[in-house]
């Protein structure tokens, strides 16, 4: 007899709710806890996983692999190629091993959720328990509808019930206590499973050595590392949050999204630990830095409910559907420009090579990047929502899904398709000195002053040319004009 924890996107032991619940059923029980991942690189690719969050996943299995070792627990991992298989397999193990409880937490995916509907099934059948609990929101989705009982679908109203929801059950911050310690004979029993090796998989053998080195030493992975981050993030920037996070050159944001990604830190315990910051000891007021982390923290859950709501926005479909009748470009040259970030707009350059280098982005500049695809470039954002989960560490269906739609305006933001982000406003603004740029687009070393938000018409354009930095694929002013011609075009407006 056992019980057994599924590990999905929650890959942590502290916090966890499925794991604790079922490290209680195991104790009671007097029987040991079993842990298992299944890796799929038919879901890798399916969900376009990068090669980056893959190897970021792997790297994380084997931190938890070990902090689990420490509570006797196994944590035993295994490929299965066919994602349809998964259910059956999972099934299989169950019996393998004796177990007749299953915990996992809840993914809000349609995929997801068919999957674990099968599952359901199947445990069924075979007189297995199967638990499958919210977790990953601060809020789950489902828990908060407006007055009239609609969902939301803007944030600044769904915000307010938030805070109120949370304001008022402080319980939604209680942190679950990490699993006990399993029984000690269960390292002998379960000596196979103990000694199972994380595999590898054809996304991460993609990355090479050199990208191997550099995403380990930028991103470390486990959740030792990520309450370390949030301990240091707390400790020296929450409080200059609100006035740095729209500058890109500066450490002004948490750079924990890879974490809550994988669910090797939680929501909730990021919450919690904010709220104790706060000289309020309270959500709301007190300091504005905490105040707006807290708020952004609260896009995610916003997401996620959007997601769980409207599950049409998992099949490429726009959230708002009278924008389904705009017509794109397929310009691959174009692409290609933006995918490179060698469009001749710095700001927009410097990002996309932040995103090719480091498999991140600054929030700030995934606005900048997404609105100049959608809208200058008029390219289907569904090309950028592609690239970006191919290519982030912290791709998460939901906020990225999200993010485009916001960069659209084919999305739950309230925002005028006509509100335009212009690319040189956006880089004087928030990469004054233009360091950012500088960082990312080395051939603009050389440039002085203002000029680096447009060397070749305000600046040192003869400069600019010998460094091999490239004009600009579009003019801001037409590609403006076509935007809005085409967007009017296709909701049938004058
Ligand atoms: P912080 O500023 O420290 O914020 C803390 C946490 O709050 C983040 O880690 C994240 O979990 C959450 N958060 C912050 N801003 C947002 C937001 N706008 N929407 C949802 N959650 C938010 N975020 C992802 O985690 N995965 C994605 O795939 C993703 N794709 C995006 C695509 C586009 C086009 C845009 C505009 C935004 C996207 N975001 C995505 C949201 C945001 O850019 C990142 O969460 C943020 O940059 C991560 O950096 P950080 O951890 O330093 O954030």
């Amino acid at each position: 007899n056992a019980v057994v924890h599924w590990y999905k996107c929650d890959l942590r032991t502290k916090d966890n709710h499925a794991l604790h619940l079922a490290s209680e059923k195991a104790k009671s029980k007097g029987v040991p806890l079993i842990c298992m991942y299944i890796v799929s690189p038919q879901d890798f690719e399916a969900h376009l996983t990068a090669p980056v969050r893959v190897d970021f996943i792997l790297r994380t299995l084997e931190v938890l692999k070990a902090d689990l070792a420490k509570l006797d627990i196994p944590l035993y991992v295994e490929t299965v190629e066919k994602r349809k298989k998964i259910p059956q397999r999972v099934l299989e193990l169950l019996e393998e091993w004796g177990a007749n409880h299953l915990y996992t937490n809840v993914e809000y995916e349609v995929d997801e959720l068919r999957r674990e509907a099968k599952l359901v099934r199947g445990c069924l059948e075979k007189g297995i328990a199967m638990d499958a609990v919210a977790d990953t929101c601060v809020v789950s989705p489902g828990e908060l509808s407006s007055g009239s009982g609609k969902q939301y679908a803007v944030y600044s109203p769904w915000y307010r019930a938030w805070m109120a929801h949370c304001s008022g059950k402080p319980s939604l911050l209680d942190l679950f206590d990490a699993p006990q310690k399993n029984p000690s004979n269960a390292r002998h029993q379960f000596l196979n499973l103990f000694a199972s090796s994380i595999p590898e998989t054809p996304e991460n053998k993609r990355i090479t050595s050199e990208e191997k080195k550099r995403f380990g030493s930028m991103w470390p992975a486990g959740e030792d590392a990520a309450h370390e981050r949030l301990k240091k993030f707390t400790k020296d920037r929450i409080g200059g949050y609100q006035a740095r996070r729209n500058f890109p050159a500066e450490i002004g944001t948490s750079s924990l999204s890879c974490h809550f990604a994988c669910g090797s830190l939680s929501a909730r315990t990021a919450v919690h630990t904010a709220r104790e910051n706060n000289s309020t000891k309270k959500l709301d007021g007190g300091d504005p830095g905490i105040q707006t982390w807290i708020s952004e923290i609260a896009w995610r859950d916003f997401y996620k409910h959007v997601l769980a709501n409207w599950p049409y926005v998992c099949m490429n479909k726009p959230f708002k559907p009278e924008y389904t009748n705009i017509t794109w470009e397929y310009n691959q040259e174009h692409f290609r420009a933006w995918c490179e970030g060698k469009t001749g707009y710095p700001i927009v350059d410097a990002a996309m090579r932040q995103l090719n280098h480091a498999g991140w982005m600054h929030n700030r500049c995934r606005m900048i990047v997404g609105s100049f695809l959608a809208k200058h470039l008029l390219l289907d954002w569904r090309m950028g929502e592609r690239y970006f989960m191919e290519h982030l560490i912290d791709g998460d269906f939901a906020s990225n899904n999200g993010g485009w739609g916001f960069s659209a305006s084919t999305g739950v933001d309230p925002q005028p398709y006509f509100r335009i982000f212009n690319p040189l406003l956006q880089s004087e603004k928030f990469d004054i000195d233009g360091d950012y740029i500088r960082k990312w687009v080395p051939e603009l070393e050389g440039i002085k002053g203002k000029a680096i938000h447009d060397p070749y018409d305000r600046g040192n354009a003869k400069e600019a040319e010998k460094a091999g930095y490239p004009k600009r694929i579009v003019d801001h002013k037409a590609s403006r004009e076509r935007c809005l011609t085409r967007y009017k075009e296709g909701l049938g407006r004058e």
